[in-house]
């Protein structure tokens, strides 16, 4: 039987990997990461579950993976819909103009997360992190109007200028260890990509506003207790033993347990981990990247109490 879903939406690169894996250590909830990404994870070769077994053996994955494996045509069929309906801007319009195919995507949505579903019988929440880039923009609204089940949205924000140095230093890292430099035009990319990303995000709640609850990176490393207790109203569940928990990761590494998040942000392999905000772009992101961010997304940015002025800090200290 198919559970709750709660979808964490926004912009990545602003601590969703970490707010999944917290919750995921409530014996109810599970954390299964990106799972908009699932069709590219199996390209990868020997393609890993963040539980450390491979996708084809992990204990929730194992059946999805043997049947896409199996199925190539209808693999490639999923693979074209779910493009077509979840991407930023016409996914809506093209499920509206063409009902069949929305129908058979609707269907691999049910199938896919009944699958995983009953390969959990204890975990009444799933976590689906895929946020609301624009290849999966509309991804939500779908999953609230195919599975039938309450979908609770978690907008998760993070300043824009945050985010922009984030994807920057990923590419400055790659680039150090010899790897694939990362994403091309980063700054470019996130200046243009957040606004969406955000936005989108809202437009779940116009639509299920008592499903909606958005959450800010900067309240959350600042105090997050407090915003696990705004969670455990929004998600009507107890969250009082993860509020703890996250009181004590703000002055010690503390092991998570792993999920069986399929796709993601590499942190989904790490143990250990601390709560400490990352405000690093304040002092490294240079002036001509800060006037960039805020040309193209300060006026959502605005809207979530970000200011120019907040790039000093002098917000926060006040
Ligand atoms: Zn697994």
């Amino acid at each position: 039987m198919l559970k709750t879903i709660v979808y964490i939406a926004g912009y990545g690169r602003s601590g969703s990997t970490l707010l999944e894996r917290l919750l995921a250590t409530h014996p109810q909830i599970e954390g299964l990461g990106e799972v908009s990404s699932l069709f590219r994870a199996m390209e990868q070769q020997e393609a890993q579950c963040a539980c450390g077994e491979p996708l084809a053996s992990c204990p929730v994955w194992k059946s999805v993976y043997a049947q896409l494996q199996t199925q190539e045509k209808q693999k490639q069929l999923w693979k074209k819909l779910q493009m077509r309906f979840e991407a930023f801007p016409l996914g809506m319009a093209f499920a509206r103009l063409w009902p069949e195919q929305y129908q058979t995507y609707c269907r691999f949505l049910q199938w896919l997360f009944e699958s995983v579903s009953s390969a959990l019988p204890t975990a009444t929440v799933l976590v689906d992190s895929s946020k609301t880039a624009w290849p999966m923009a509309w991804r939500p609204l779908h999953l609230a109007k195919c599975l039938q089940v309450p979908v609770k949205v978690i907008h998760l924000v993070r300043d824009v200028r945050g985010c922009m140095w984030s994807n920057l230093r990923l590419n400055n890292q790659a680039a150090e260890q010899g790897e694939f430099s990362g994403i091309p035009w980063a700054s470019f990319r996130t200046a243009l990509h957040w606004p969406i990303a955000n936005m989108v995000a809202q437009a779940y709640q116009h639509a299920y506003p008592e499903h909606y609850l958005r959450i800010r990176y900067e309240d959350f490393v600042a105090s997050p207790a407090a915003v696990m207790r705004s969670l455990s109203d929004f998600l009507e569940m107890d969250l009082s033993a993860q509020a703890a928990l996250v009181d004590q990761m703000r002055t010690q590494a503390l092991v998570l347990p792993r999920t069986h998040q399929v796709s993601g942000n590499r942190l989904r392999f790490r143990d250990q981990f601390k709560i400490r905000g990352d405000f690093s772009w304040r002092t490294s992101l240079q002036g001509h990247q800060r006037l960039l961010a805020w040309v193209c997304a300060g006026f959502v940015a605005q809207r979530y109490g970000y200011t120019w002025k907040s790039a000093d800090g002098s917000e926060e200290k006040a």
